[in-house]
């Protein structure tokens, strides 16, 4: 995969205006975290209450279940800890 090339302060748009709609999939905002959830599948029951919750569409969902976290996006709000009724989400450093 070739690295893009990244702009300029000249190029990029003023006041940092996001001017391309249907872009925020290329940019990592996953980076931003500090903390990070972490599930424990042998107790969670798939119930999709945290996926409901979370603000950036960070869990990612296959067959009705949870497959994975997509950590490049999840930024460690830490809603998902809070909303998960068994208490199996835990946010780590
Ligand atoms: S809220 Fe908790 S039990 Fe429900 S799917 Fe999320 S991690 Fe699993
Ligand atoms: S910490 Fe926040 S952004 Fe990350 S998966 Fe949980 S609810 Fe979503």
């Amino acid at each position: 995969m070739t690295k893009e090339k990244e702009k300029t302060w000249q190029e990029i748009p003023i006041g940092g205006l996001i001017t391309e709609a249907g872009n925020a999939q290329k940019y990592k905002t996953g980076d931003w975290r500090t903390f990070k959830p972490v599930r424990d599948e042998a107790k969670c029951t798939n119930c999709l209450i945290c996926w409901i919750y979370c603000p950036d569409s960070a869990i990612i969902i296959q067959d009705g279940k949870i497959k994975e976290i997509d950590y490049d996006h999840c930024k460690g709000c830490g809603i998902c800890e809070k909303v998960c009724p068994l208490k199996c989400i835990k946010m780590e450093k």
